[in-house]
């Protein structure tokens, strides 16, 4: 595991899927780009980039079979891969990076199948691995969640509700255990969400960045000023 080293923040969404994680990631990116740093990145896992990542995607879609716990190695592997190709050189040059999903995925998914601890060691062991800045946790109801994705065809074995519940308390254990990691209610408009996401990332660029404390008021006007 890296130490780390680099000017400016990694910031991850997560949630269950149909929690608006792509949603808000989105639009702090254009935020960020607008407001604070015009070379933020938007990311997102898995990268399906390493020689194995199909394999991932034939397992979620039931085309394939895998031990749950190689399958979650699969998941780190990539997540290495896209520490060392995408995150990392982004970082380096100061660009605040968003990532769209990262290790509490592994960790809260694969905690459906696999021990917790094991999960977590087998993130902290890759060469890259650090942990974010801030991890901002978007928490629904499974059926809320399921009922906002209807319409996508690509709906994978995890998106189960009852597995799905035991993903969302996994998220929730896990946002105890771990530091920087928030858990905001995402059952609200998308305003109200967003609100709450830049009250919290505009905590890490007074830190990190060493932007201006923004008031209340000023934060709620950027809301209405990022374009949707
Ligand atoms: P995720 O990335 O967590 O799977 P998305 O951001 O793709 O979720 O959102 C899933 C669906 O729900 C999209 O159709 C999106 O427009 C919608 N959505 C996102 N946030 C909200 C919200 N706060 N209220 C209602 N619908 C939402």
């Amino acid at each position: 595991m890296q130490e780390y080293l680099y000017e400016a923040p990694l910031i991850v969404f997560e949630g269950i899927d149909g929690s608006g994680k792509s949603t808000q990631a989105k639009r702090l990116l254009r935020y960020l780009k607008r407001y604070v740093d015009s070379g933020a990145k938007y990311t997102k896992e898995p990268t399906h980039q390493i020689p194995k990542g199909n394999e991932i995607r034939k397992v979620l879609m039931g085309d394939a079979q895998m031990d749950p716990l190689e399958l979650q190695k699969l998941y780190v592997e990539d997540r290495d891969w896209h520490l060392h190709y995408v995150i990392i050189p982004e970082l380096a040059q100061g660009h605040t990076v968003i990532c769209d999903r990262y290790f509490l995925s592994t960790v809260a998914y694969g905690s459906i199948d696999s021990d917790i601890d094991t999960l977590i060691e087998m993130n902290q062991e890759i060469e890259h691995f650090f942990l974010p800045d801030l991890t901002i946790v978007i928490d629904i109801d499974p059926k809320e969640g399921l009922k906002r994705r209807e319409s996508d065809s690509e709906l994978d074995i995890f998106e189960k509700e009852e597995k799905t519940s035991k993903v969302r308390a996994a998220y929730k254990r896990l946002a105890r255990r771990f530091d920087d990691v928030i858990v905001i209610n995402g059952a609200r408009s998308e305003d109200e969400v967003f609100e709450d996401v830049l009250r919290h990332v505009n905590k890490v660029l007074v830190r990190r960045r060493e932007v201006i404390p923004q008031r209340e008021e000023e934060v709620i006007e950027q809301v209405k000023g990022t374009p949707e």
